[in-house]
């Protein structure tokens, strides 16, 4: 069985290397370079602070997943810093009261999967956690210990280090602009320069842009709204800082990387971007240097050395896009991750690559079907 998979971020490279290890003969085609989408611009978080309870199980799943990855690229691929990351305390902050009342919902969700979380004040955050938050910033905070923060590249490409050594490739700078279509399939992509790739299976895992493709095939599935996110990171620091500091109500996250430099993010400016825009904005910098100084004054000092856009895919219920389309009975979706591609797109992939190579189908996916309403 041959697949061709759309996209090289964290869910194409994830399916590609679950199915090249399920024998499957897989080619991935992206249309810039690995990772160019949202992954190279992530904290890439795996983070099992998810709102919905389907969401905290597959990052659960997940979080074992990205632990076993790491296991296999140091011993099986030479790959001696494996995906670059380690379990670390989550703190989600909460600026107001209000912000507290939405966060404790939030983390009945956590607690009924069996996640410890701890409510703490200002004072218990600054003397246990982050000694240089100021403590007059917050209302309160809730922590949780299940977390692993990874790191974008290594992740990304031990995928596809791993999916090589099983005889999968990787085609760079080729966007799929069209398809052969027939008798109810896809017969093969085509490239800009008029190229045919053909397959037996075609998996869209484009991002934000697998709305395009759908739109091309004229397949009417679930909309997604892309908007504008972003983030920076400083110059390195020693390796000091190991919890994620996440702000909910502010769409905003910061940590220390195992790079030491500081990275904070926002997700979701509240704008559309239709046109994927990827520029980096002063609007985008202050929204994160105001919280980020909020909450730790002594930043104010520190050096940002960089600063990029980047554009996700929402849904309306926040739930991701998974599954075989109607319209063509050998083409899958798997998009749609809002901000959490990392935290349960591993696990989400895994099961995907079922389906896709086993036939089979995962009841657990069956809420994020492309057509729900
Ligand atoms: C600032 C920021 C911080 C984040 N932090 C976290 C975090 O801490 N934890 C977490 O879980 N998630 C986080 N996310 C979200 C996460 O990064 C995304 O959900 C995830 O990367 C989406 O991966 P993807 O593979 O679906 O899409 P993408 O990474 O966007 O990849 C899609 C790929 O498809 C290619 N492509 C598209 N169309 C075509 C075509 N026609 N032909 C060929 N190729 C095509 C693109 O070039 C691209 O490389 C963050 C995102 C951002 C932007």
């Amino acid at each position: 069985m041959k697949v061709l998979v759309i996209g090289s971020g964290t869910i194409g490279t994830s399916v590609s290397q679950e199915l090249a290890d399920k024998g499957v003969d897989v080619e991935i085609y992206d249309a810039k370079y690995l990772g160019y989408g949202a992954t190279s611009r992530s904290l890439s978080v795996f983070s099992v602070q998810q709102r919905d309870r389907r969401l905290v199980k597959l990052a659960l799943e997940s979080v074992e997943l990205a632990k076993e990855l790491d296991r296999r690229l140091k011993e099986e691929a030479n790959f001696p810093i494996g995906i670059f990351g380690e379990r670390c305390p989550h703190v989600s902050v909460a600026f107001t009261e209000r912000d507290y009342e939405i966060l404790r919902d939030y983390s009945e969700v956590w607690r009924s999967e069996g996640i410890d979380v701890k409510d703490v004040s200002p004072g218990e955050v600054k003397e246990e956690l982050l000694p240089w938050v100021d403590e007059n910033s917050f209302y309160r905070a809730l922590v949780t210990y299940d977390d692993y923060k990874a790191f974008t590249f290594p992740f990304t490409l031990g995928r596809v280090g791993l999916m090589r050594m099983k005889g999968g490739k990787v085609y760079k700078y080729r966007e799929i602009k069209d398809f052969d279509t027939g008798g109810g399939r896809i017969k093969a992509a085509v490239m800009e320069d008029g190229h045919k790739a053909d397959a037996d299976v075609f998996v869209v895992a484009g991002g934000a842009k697998s709305r395009e493709i759908a739109k091309k095939l004229d397949d009417p599935v679930k909309p997604i709204r892309v908007t504008t996110a972003g983030g920076f990171c400083t110059e390195p620091y020693k390796y000091l800082f190991k919890p994620v500091i996440t702000v909910e109500s502010k769409g905003y996250r910061l940590t220390q990387t195992l790079r030491n430099e500081f990275a904070a993010v926002v997700y979701d400016m509240g704008i559309d971007n239709p046109s994927y825009d990827i520029e980096e904005s002063l609007r985008l910098l202050e929204r994160i240097a105001t919280v980020t100084v909020k909450l730790f004054p002594s930043f104010a000092y520190i050096n940002v050395l960089r600063q990029w856009g980047a554009y996700l895919d929402y849904t309306d219920d926040g739930l991701p896009i998974v599954g075989w389309s109607r319209k063509y009975e050998n083409l899958y979706y798997i998009y749609g991750f809002n901000n959490y591609g990392f935290s349960i797109g591993t696990a989400v992939a895994a099961r995907a690559a079922v389906e896709i190579a086993d036939g089979r189908r995962d009841q657990f996916l069956e809420d994020f079907r492309p057509y729900r309403e």
